[in-house]
């Protein structure tokens, strides 16, 4: 499928807090049954992997700002990958808590900010990368100093301003635009419900990175 480059709302378990090992899948599953139930979404799209097309309950449950949304709900009844013109939903999850970018920072536009201090942990996006280029941790729990209150923090816990997230099960919107919609708390509260773990929201182009599970 190719995605790449379209403008998407995301939303993934909150990375802060570390979800069961091993759930992924049990856990994928009930939050699919959720957004059926809500009507968010609807029967899988043929053709798009993990993808369905949205239904009755999404502009209940996700509030546009501004006029009218301008996007097409309706799911063309052949797929042209190379012309995904209409917005539908994929849900993605892998096993362990994986960076939705992986360790590609090219996307990103603001320096993250420390959650400890709630200031940016760089004083610009060149010095954050110094940063993890100096962080020697492993990839998984990769650490590194907070250069305003130096403090050891989790790339995993940074607050990464709504542009990517750490998580293990994501759910991507396609074509909604930065800061264009923004889900209602009692979503957010459902979503929270079905997974016992809390979750956060981002907006993006860049596809994700992660290897999906199987
Ligand atoms: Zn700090």
């Amino acid at each position: 499928m190719n995605t790449h480059a379209i403008n998407r709302l995301v939303f993934s378990t909150y990375s802060a807090s570390q979800p069961a090992a091993g759930t992924a899948d049990l856990v994928a599953n009930k939050v699919r049954e959720k957004l059926l139930e809500l009507a968010v979404i609807q029967e899988p799209i043929i053709g798009l992997k993990d993808s369905y097309g949205l239904g009755d309950g999404f502009l209940q449950q996700i509030i546009f700002m501004g006029c009218s949304p301008a996007i097409e709900l309706e799911v063309p009844d052949s797929i042209d990958s190379n012309e995904l013109n209409f917005s539908f939903a994929r849900l993605l999850h892998v096993q362990d808590l994986a960076p939705f970018h992986g360790y590609d920072f090219s996307a990103l536009q603001q320096v993250p900010r420390c959650r400890q201090c709630r200031r940016s942990v760089a004083p610009d996006r060149q010095a954050f990368i110094d940063l993890l280029e100096a962080s020697t941790n492993t990839n998984t729990d990769k650490q590194i100093v907070c250069r305003a209150c130096n403090t050891a923090v989790r790339l995993a816990e940074l607050d990464w301003r709504k542009q990517t997230a750490w998580g293990n099960i994501f759910i991507e919107i396609f074509h909604v635009y930065p800061h264009e919609a923004v889900p209602t708390d009692a979503f957010v509260q459902h979503l929270s419900d079905v997974s016992q773990t809390p979750w956060e929201f981002f907006y993006t182009q860049a596809d994700p990175q992660f290897i999906v599970s199987k």
